[in-house]
């Protein structure tokens, strides 16, 4: 793929490619400073966007059976197979991922897809999703009501966060395009180039119906004023800029839905049981120094807060030190390094502003960066080695549970007993997962029930599932993804679960033929 000179990457709206026009911004290669592409959706014209999306697109996606939809959703699967040395190499040069943390991303993706495609067949020729039997109104049972679920008439706009270009279109989409609902995707503007380069390619291999995706990138501007009372938004991104998106009249006056999944002080816990010397302590340092360095800490299921029992401080500090020290960072092409960069210098700036925010409360227990060395990458490069900090008294402290740090580190935090260890854990306010080690599996029950209400997911590991966990901060498609409170409130996968979104529920009350009628082309929504 020829990289030598920056185009202007094009939108797709309305069916058809067209260069913004106004001033355009820069997509850069966070290692060597490069200028890689620019970006512009000045002088868009988002109502024929929004319009041939809504009247064009959803109507011809929904004309098609949810299987028929499935099956789009493998030949998306195909197309990004077929183009993927192309993916990791634009992911390399504008995110500053190695090969391991770009598959996160890329590859992720399209299991998620795929996974999607293998639910939606099970829904077979139906156009219609049942919610629940047929419940008699009468006693005699002649007047009855059933609900049912029907697409959404209107358009998904996703407004996503800059470090997951790929999986992040493809996690939402998959939902949004079985259900049968056309997709507006604005990526973040520092990484755009990879999710416009997917619906390049997507668009071009003439699978969905024309306008089914369309991708603005650049300023958001406009967008949100578009919004009507039946499409739906889903927002990934930070607390702030979700706070301003729920306050614009596409909510507040039109009650469009909105979905957001925000910053997360998500952490993982240590239970008393699992003493340095056991399988499970080894389990727990090997994996939050894992989510440490995976995409450089970028990602919002980061292990950002590391509890153990106070009297295994030291050890857990020790451990998880030895641990960082052999990460080498730099320039992702040499394939000595084993954690990129951060996606930008703003992002650098905002983490080691956050480290110094962190550090008025918590010790250094680790700080690579002190003699760093970076392989291929000088000082201006966006590179940052992992950062351990420490709280010994974990209830002291206020800014490791509500500053979420959005690179390679992580606070290891004391607790005195397993009730004050998931307290700490709520103290973040809600988050999108939690992860549970001990050497006991039915010793978690209780915490991981306590932990439940204020957590999205929880992920619970002892030494007979060493092989066959699939990790804490791996987003899976079968479980749901989102958390309460402070993660957003929001909800995405969680297999079938995922189509509600893009849905309307309504209860149909009539006759009972005409309510045995609506069985026909119809199917029960299963839940997994
Ligand atoms: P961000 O600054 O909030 O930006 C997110 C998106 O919102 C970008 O596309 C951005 O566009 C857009 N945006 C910014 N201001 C806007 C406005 N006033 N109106 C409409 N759109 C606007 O967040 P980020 O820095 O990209 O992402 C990092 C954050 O995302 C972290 O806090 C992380 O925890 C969170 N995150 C959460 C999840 C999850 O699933 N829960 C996943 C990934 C990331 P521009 O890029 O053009 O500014």
């Amino acid at each position: 793929m020829d990289m030598s000179t920056p185009a202007l990457l094009e939108n797709y709206v309305a069916g058809r490619w067209v260069a913004g026009d106004g001033e355009r911004t820069a997509l850069t290669d966070p290692v060597t400073g490069d200028t890689l592409a620019f970006v512009s959706s000045a002088g868009l014209d988002l109502d024929a966007a929004f319009a041939f999306a809504r009247d064009t697109a959803g109507p011809a996606l929904r004309a098609l059976s949810y299987g028929e939809r499935a099956q789009r959703l493998s030949q998306i699967v195909a197309t990004l197979q077929a183009n993927r040395d192309d993916y990791y190499a634009i992911a390399t040069a504008n995110s500053g991922t190695v090969a391991t943390d770009s598959a996160v991303d890329i590859d992720g993706a399209i299991y998620t897809l795929s996974t999607y495609a293998k639910l939606g067949a099970s829904l077979g020729d139906a156009h219609t999703l049942l919610d629940g039997a047929t419940v008699p109104l009468a006693k005699d049972a002649s007047f009855a009501v059933r609900h049912v679920f029907r697409p959404t008439p209107g358009v998904a706009l996703f407004i996503n966060a800059f470090n997951f270009p790929s999986w992040g279109l493809w996690e939402k989409a998959a939902g949004a395009l079985l259900a049968g609902v056309p997709v507006i995707v604005k990526p973040a503007t520092s990484t755009a180039w990879l999710t416009q380069r997917m619906v390049a390619d997507v668009v071009a291999a003439g699978i969905l119906p024309p306008g089914s995706l369309s991708v603005i990138c650049g300023s958001a501007a406009g967008l949100l004023d578009r919004i009507g009372p039946f499409d739906v938004v889903s927002f990934t991104g930070s607390a702030d800029t979700a706070a301003t998106l729920r306050a614009h009249p596409a909510f507040t006056e039109r009650s469009a839905r909105i979905n957001v999944e925000a910053d997360s002080l998500n952490s993982a816990i240590l239970l008393p049981d699992a003493a340095p010397g056991t399988a499970a302590f080894d389990q727990f340092v090997r994996e939050v120094a894992r989510e440490m360095t995976v995409k450089s800490g970028q990602k919002c299921t980061a292990i950002r807060r590391a509890m153990v029992p106070v009297e295994h401080f030291d050890a857990a500090a020790t451990a998880i030190a030895e641990r960082l020290a052999k990460t080498v960072v730099g320039n992702p092409r040499n394939e000595t390094v084993k954690m990129g960069s951060l996606v930008s210098a703003a992002q650098k700036r905002a983490v080691l502003d956050g480290i110094a925010h962190l550090q008025a409360e918590a010790e250094t227990l680790y700080d690579g960066n002190r003699d760093a060395v970076f392989v291929d990458a000088n000082v201006n490069s966006a590179c940052v080695a992992p950062v351990l900090l420490g709280l010994r008294d974990g209830a002291a402290g206020k800014r490791v549970h509500d500053t979420e740090v959005f690179g390679p580190v992580a606070t290891l935090v004391g607790y005195r007993d397993i009730d004050e260890a998931v307290m700490l854990a709520k103290r973040g306010q809600g988050s999108l997962v939690v992860s549970l080690y001990s050497n006991d599996a039915v010793a978690m029950r209780a915490p991981a029930l306590a932990l439940a209400d204020a957590h999205g997911r929880v992920h619970a590991v002892d030494p007979s599932v060493a092989k066959t966990q699939t990790g804490h901060g791996n987003v899976m498609p079968q479980s749901l993804h989102g958390g309460p409170g402070r993660a957003g409130g929001g909800e995405e996968l969680g297999g079938l679960r995922a189509l509600r979104f893009y849905q309307v529920r309504s209860a149909v009350q009539g006759p009972a033929a005409l309510v045995e009628a609506l069985t026909q082309d119809a199917v029960e929504l299963p839940t997994s």
